[in-house]
């Protein structure tokens, strides 16, 4: 077909305006310098900056999207605190990459399961990812010593004896060492934690039973502020006001506890306004404590329920908003805070101990029975060939437990 000769100018200078375009800007081969993507692990924190990486953020029903709750913050001096640590938020926090002698430091809101569910996981799986050092946990007296968080771990403790069994003077153990740091629940802004610059305080919270809190990090003129789970209150408020980066509960509207939810009418407005905050309320509670900004986040965040929860917080606040999902990432610095979304490496390793690793103390190993022993087959003509392999590559003299 013959085509008109303007047309055929009009199409050729359009096509080389687009060429000369692209390449004002940039080559195919060359990377993109301005990334809008976090990948964990490659990336210098500056000495002023706070590093904040949502690693659970949905409700106790936990679903491949989003874990229970969990929130990493790292600190530009090094520091790293983890607010919470729910059922299955642990993989995402083994995709940051971080050596696990780092990962020390726990601080839990109150004792429910989708606050701490994951705690015999860093704990105990901690030592297997390498952790050398104590695990460390804050967490708030209850309304009787049975209900506090001491109570808890000595309980925990006891619950994986058998698991420890199997490890002590098998593995270098020192960090299955759990230090617990118990503090009042009703302490209003007391000091919990104060080291390196870094302070962290406690301010009570309204949820559940006596015992529920909500934590302040304050570090280089930053203040963080993490909820944990709380209905409305005065303390929060307060204590959060001016906040660089205040998280808060907010759950699903009770419309759509019962729609998406099968929660009854009333089971939703309980649990939705009297046990938990709802968008409203949590538009209120920002709307006075004026951070920088508002992180909602205890709610399945998807594209149906997103621009419902967001409308109805906007009645009331309309401020700086973040509604969280897993693996969204704040760099927080005094005159910026930029949001990102991580890229994951599904295959991740642990990383290598950061100490040398002490030979284990075999004569405290438990021993097993001889009616197990009867039970084992050691192959050794299949497993012999293995111990020489190794021995030969690494000059060692490891001989098998189980010979015949
Ligand atoms: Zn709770
Ligand atoms: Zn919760």
């Amino acid at each position: 077909m013959k085509r008109s000769l303007p047309i055929f100018f009009a199409g050729f200078l359009s096509f080389g305006l687009v060429l000369v375009l692209m390449g004002a800007t940039q080559s195919p081969t060359k990377a993109v310098e301005d990334r809008d993507v976090y990948y964990p692990a490659t990336e210098d924190l500056a000495p002023d900056e706070m590093r904040v990486v949502a690693l659970g953020t949905g409700m106790p029903s936990v679903r491949p999207k989003q874990a229970a709750a969990c929130w990493l913050v790292e600190l530009g001096n090094g520091d790293k605190f983890l607010f919470d640590i729910g059922s299955g938020c642990h993989e995402r926090l083994a995709a940051q990459k971080i050596p696990y002698d780092y990962l020390n430091k726990v601080f839990i809101g109150h004792l429910h399961v989708d606050h701490m569910g994951d705690l015999p996981s860093l704990w105990l799986g901690g030592t297997v990812m390498n952790r050398l050092v104590p695990l460390r946990v804050w967490g708030p007296t209850g309304g009787t010593p049975e209900l506090g968080t001491a109570a808890s771990m000595e309980h925990m403790k006891k619950m994986y004896v058998w698991d420890i069994g199997t490890r002590s003077g098998v593995i270098d153990f020192r960090g299955g060492a759990l230090e617990v740091n118990e503090f009042p629940f009703d302490g209003i802004n007391e000091v919990i934690y104060d080291e390196n610059g870094v302070v962290v305080r406690s301010i009570p919270a309204v949820h559940g039973l006596d015992g529920a809190v909500s934590f302040i990090l304050e570090w280089n003129g930053l203040k963080f502020v993490y909820g944990s789970d709380t209905i409305p209150n005065k303390w929060y408020i307060e204590y959060a006001k001016g906040a660089d980066f205040a998280v808060h509960e907010c759950f699903l509207p009770p419309t759509l506890l019962v729609t998406k939810q099968g929660f009854s009418p009333q089971e939703a407005l309980m649990v939705g306004t009297q046990g938990h905050t709802s968008p409203e309320q949590f538009g209120k509670v920002m709307s006075l404590a004026k951070p920088r900004l508002a992180v909602g986040y205890h709610f399945y965040n998807d594209f149906d329920t997103e621009p419902e929860v967001r409308r109805r917080i906007r009645k009331l606040y309309d401020g700086p908003l973040a509604l969280a999902l897993d693996y969204m990432v704040w760099n927080v610095t005094k005159d910026d805070i930029r949001v990102r979304m991580s890229a994951v490496d599904e295959e991740v390793w642990p990383s290598p101990a950061l100490k040398k690793k002490i030979a284990p103390d075999t004569g405290s190993a438990i021993a097993f029975s001889k009616f197990t022993i009867s039970g084992a087959l050691g192959f050794p003509e299949v497993t012999q060939p293995l111990f020489d392999e190794i021995n030969e590559m690494y000059g060692t003299e490891v001989e098998p437990v189980f010979k015949k």
